[in-house]
């Protein structure tokens, strides 16, 4: 480990502290969303006996999602893609708006990166007293320093691993069988494997992480236009760059190099627009600083888009335009999802039945002389109440059902207890005389009653008679 911190440190980039109106938003924004984080896998959802009260969970062991009162069965994964689909189209919009605020700001490894940065610094002081840190020998002062800092990192790290899996495994008894050594082992690889990565990727890794591995930071430039807001260095103010007499003609960067030292990416903002710059404004807190002392006006590096930075040089006036194409179009389908979203989770089916035919033997001929068909049919009790279910057969007039390994004999409608949450897969025997059947394939439809609902539950098979 002190090896790998050894080269590691050699291609660290070591981001210099800066105060300002960006870096307190941030401070404010990644708070928010670690309490966030933290706290909303300990909110707790009363769901009755035998159910998870936790009101966020992924329950993998048996294959649930509980998002407060919606409960997500695995054939209905759909809901979960539906979200992403959703998260995924409010990013783009806003991104369209203000370009990569989203990385800046919230994303997680960037919030994490950000918390390592300043357990270095507490620990090891700001820039220029890292760098000379790790360029001196090995030290009693220096190792504390370092192991400190690797120690914080490790907290940290374990810390959201933690918080993780409390959204897998109820949160009180994630601390509690931690507390008493009984975390599953399937925890508890999740715990160190997470750990293990954060410790690595925010420690270690950090920008290249945004550069290299992540794909949104690829094509989101796409999503920007002429209105989105970037964060710009004005350089037709800026430039010619360098010191300043009475005589230079120089612009207003006096190419102090401030704006370079705090960025968290190492990267200068004033070579353009690159794929590094996570758009989180610290250098234009830094370079606010410096023309604040100089007397100048503020936002030579600034949030701005590229119209507007146009009419500044054209000195003509702007307005900004809010809906632009690329913000209508995402934000329309934002709409759109959230819309049919709401709408398929309000007519989610909390009873579902489906059957399938017999394919091996289509029908049978029974001693009676009646033609008999069998079906596998699969009811769910997808609710958190006992439900009583009468399950019928309609669509042949007079034709009776009977289920197998049940003590009954065919009838019009049989009678099931289903506990909640509770689903049975049946073997179910219809019988028809030939008079009642109209042709060789009669559609039919079983029925579910139940008892909660006022509301029958259907699905349509077929009933198989000889040519
Ligand atoms: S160039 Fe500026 S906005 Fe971009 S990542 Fe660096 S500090 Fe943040
Ligand atoms: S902080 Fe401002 S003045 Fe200093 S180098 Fe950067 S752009 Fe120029």
């Amino acid at each position: 480990m002190i090896a790998l911190s050894i080269f590691m440190s050699a291609i660290m980039i070591y981001p210099q502290n800066v105060t300002g109106k960006y870096r307190s938003i941030k401070n404010y924004a990644s708070l928010t969303l670690l309490l966030i984080y933290f706290l909303c896998s300990w909110i707790r959802w009363p769901r009755g006996a035998g159910e998870p009260d936790q009101a966020l969970l992924m329950d993998l062991v048996n294959r649930r999602v509980y998002i407060f009162n919606i409960e997500i069965w695995p054939d209905e994964l759909y809901y979960l893609t539906g979200l992403l689909i959703l998260a995924a189209l409010g990013l783009f919009f806003v991104t369209s708006l203000f370009g990569r605020i989203w990385c800046g700001y919230t994303c997680p490894h960037t919030v994490f990166v950000d918390l390592f940065n300043k357990m270095e610094a507490f620990f090891q002081g700001d820039r220029n007293a890292r760098i000379k840190l790790d360029s001196a020998p090995m030290t009693k002062d220096k190792f504390i320093k370092k192991t400190a800092t690797h120690l914080s990192w490790a907290l940290i790290a374990f810390g959201f691993a933690f918080g993780w899996v409390c959204y897998f495994y109820d949160a009180p008894s994630l601390a509690l069988d931690l507390w008493h050594g009984k975390v599953t082992s399937g925890g508890l690889a999740w715990l160190v494997g997470l750990t293990l990565s954060t410790y690595l990727f925010a420690g270690f890794v950090r920008e290249r992480v945004c550069v290299y591995m992540c794909p949104y930071g690829r094509f989101q430039s796409a999503m920007f236009d002429n209105e989105t807001i970037i964060v710009t260095y004005h350089d037709w103010r800026g430039e010619p760059r360098g010191k300043k007499n009475a005589e230079s003609q120089s612009g207003d960067c006096i190419d102090c190099g401030k704006c370079v030292f705090v960025c968290p990416m190492g990267i200068d903002i004033r070579n353009g627009l690159q794929i590094g710059c996570i758009g989180c404004g610290l250098c234009v807190d830094a370079c606010n600083s410096v023309m604040d002392k100089l007397g100048r006006p503020l936002n030579l590096i600034g949030y701005d888009s590229i119209r507007s930075t146009n009419n500044k040089i054209n000195g003509t006036p702007y307005k900004k335009a809010i809906f632009h194409p690329k913000t209508l179009l995402f934000g329309g389908l934002f709409v759109l999802v959230t819309f049919l979203l709401f709408y398929a989770l309000s007519n989610k089916q909390e009873l579902k039945i489906a059957s399938i035919h017999d394919r091996s033997v289509l029908f049978t001929f029974l001693p009676d002389g009646s033609v008999r068909n069998s079906y596998v049919l699969k009811i769910a009790n997808k609710t958190l109440q006992k439900q009583k279910i009468v399950l019928s057969v309609v669509g042949v007039e007079g034709a009776t059902l009977k289920l197998q390994g049940f003590n009954q004999d065919y009838a019009a409608e049989h009678t099931l207890g289903f506990d909640p949450d509770q689903s049975m897969e049946l073997i179910v025997f219809v019988k028809a005389t030939k008079e009642m059947l109209k042709s060789s394939k009669n559609p039919i439809s079983f029925q579910a009653r139940s008892d909660y609902y006022d509301k029958i539950f259907t699905t349509n098979s077929v009933f198989i008679n000889e040519r």
